[in-house]
């Protein structure tokens, strides 16, 4: 163990890490550790590049972990004609579902058409008849019409004036978070160093490739580092990166988490507001409701539930439940995050296409933004065929189609993707193997407690305690980490 000078004591594979990346030439220095940088990682390291990544907080912590947690398709882009991406998508589902088959849960969703809705039972019924043909799911999961009465029997309680009917068709269920931090742990595996709180703070060209200065947030230390490539893959953040050509625009979308009992739904259901749909995805003994989208004309910052954003999404819910009559007080936990979309003025929110864009306007530099978790996989494959490109040396092909993570296929998905039992192991694993630093690492990202657990305080404190254990935290320390947990879900605006 180390000793830093804020005299937190860090565990000693991350001074190891720091270390590595100060020392030498690094192939590719990856700036974001959400799921589209840990995926380049990843797959740079696959192709035996020696590869850095910094994420200035923590991993996950920016929109990775705070998606809908849906490997879709798309079916609403298929009403506005992007056909390529609903099939990119669907593809790249089928994809996860072999090389993450532990975060990969096939869930049916529900559909309904009611009577005036711009979304009328034909339009479902041609539209996941060609979703079935773009996505290709296996048979058992082909789309169905259903008529009111199965569609209530899946769905109960749906709001039956106007209820016509309903398509049934499939996405999969999975958690985000753990997510990057599996693609993280294969990435590390096949020879990746990474570091989380490290954030790049200025890069300049020296000679053939880059210098990058970075910033060690824990210990406040300067360090640099060099690296014949850089790709800025910092999600919102990325067109305030230096070099960056990126222009995106950012959109708000939240999320509420209600115990089942309150919507005992057996499958998702779509939820259409107008033109807009929302989802209430079964997940274990909770159901998530959302999302919104809404324009966020800031610096990414620290997004929140505002209490007209959870009012919109219990609206919509009781509208089409009406029976369920949920409000605020069913809300047990609720997140926020940034959508990075790439920039287009036209349109409301939901109208901005979610393709992504690479590009390298500089020698060695590349930018990526967009797209979605489902096709992070392709997006880091585009980026690093370019990588192999620039760097040379004779090409290796891409093997993260067929490497699975860990984890799969060994470990089963856990009923309804619960989280874990609440266990010291888990923690212990958390800090020794998947770089959890504070408690919220681990209460919010590592093992998910914090969003399904409705005595998540108690959790915390539990958890403070045997991290304190396995990182030599003193009282102080303790107290400082139940504070800054405490933050994070300060009451809903
Ligand atoms: C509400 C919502 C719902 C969504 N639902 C879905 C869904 O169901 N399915 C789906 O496929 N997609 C969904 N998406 C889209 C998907 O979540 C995003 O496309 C994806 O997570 C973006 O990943 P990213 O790695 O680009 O960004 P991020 O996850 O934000 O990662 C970027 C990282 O860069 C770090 N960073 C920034 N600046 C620096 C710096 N200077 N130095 C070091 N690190 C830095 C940040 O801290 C951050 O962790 C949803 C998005 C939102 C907002």
């Amino acid at each position: 163990m180390i000793r830093h000078p804020d005299h937190h004591v860090q565990p000693p594979d991350r001074s190891a890490a720091l270390a590595v990346i100060r020392a030498g030439m690094l192939d590719v220095l990856v700036v974001g550790g959400g799921i589209v940088g840990a995926g380049i990682a990843r797959d740079a390291a696959l192709r035996g590049r020696s590869v850095g990544l910094v994420e200035q907080a923590d991993f996950a912590s920016g929109t990775s972990g705070r998606s809908s947690r849906l490997l879709h398709g798309g079916l609403r882009y298929l009403a506005q004609g992007r056909l390529r991406l609903v099939r990119q998508a669907g593809r790249e589902k089928q994809v996860l579902r072999r090389i993450a088959g532990h975060l990969h849960l096939p869930l049916a969703f529900v559909f309904p058409a009611w009577q005036g809705s711009p979304w009328p039972l034909w339009k479902l019924r041609a539209g996941v008849r060609l979703y079935d043909l773009l996505c290709g799911p296996p048979a058992a999961e082909s789309s169905t019409i259903l008529d009111a009465d199965d569609a209530l029997r899946l769905a109960p309680g749906l709001r039956t004036s106007g209820l016509r009917g309903a398509v049934r068709y499939f996405d999969a269920l999975t958690h985000d978070a753990r997510l990057v931090i599996d693609t993280l742990r294969s990435a590390a595996a096949a020879g990746a160093v990474v570091v989380n709180a490290c954030r790049l703070e200025w890069a300049e060209r020296d000679g053939d490739g880059w210098c990058c200065g970075l910033r060690d947030t824990a210990s406040g230390a300067a360090l640099t580092a060099k690296a014949r490539c850089v790709v800025n893959a910092a999600g919102p953040w990325a067109d305030r990166i230096p070099h960056s050509r990126l222009r995106l625009r950012l959109t708000k979308g939240v999320h509420l988490v209600v115990d089942r009992s309150r919507l005992p739904l057996a499958e998702a259901v779509v939820m259409t507001d107008g033109p807009r749909i929302l989802f209430a995805i079964p997940w274990a003994q909770r159901v998530i409701l959302g999302t919104t989208d809404t324009d966020w004309p800031g610096p990414p910052g620290e997004p929140r539930v505002e209490a007209g954003d959870r009012d919109e999404v219990l609206a919509v819910v009781n509208r089409c439940f009406p029976e369920a009559g949920l409000g605020p007080a069913d809300v047990l936990s609720c997140w926020a995050g940034l959508r990075p979309l790439i920039a287009d003025r036209r349109g409301g929110p939901s109208d901005i296409s979610r393709a992504h864009r690479i590009l390298s306007s500089e020698p060695g530099w590349i930018d990526v933004a967009g797209g979605k978790l489902t096709t992070y996989r392709l997006m880091a494959g585009q980026v690093v065929d370019l990588l192999e490109r620039r760097l040379g040396g004779g090409r290796v092909a891409c093997r993260t189609a067929d490497e699975p993570l860990p984890g799969c296929p060994d470990e089963p998905p856990r009923a309804g993707l619960e989280p874990p039992e609440v266990h010291e192991d888990v923690v212990r694993r958390a800090v020794r193997q998947e770089w959890a630093l504070h408690l919220d690492d681990v209460m919010l990202r590592r093992a998910g407690w914090h969003y399904y657990r409705p005595d998540r305080l108690e959790i915390a404190g539990r958890v403070a305690g045997w991290m304190a254990r396995e990182c030599g935290w003193d009282q102080i320390r303790q107290a400082a980490e139940l504070d800054r947990y405490r933050g994070v879900f300060s009451p809903i605006e």
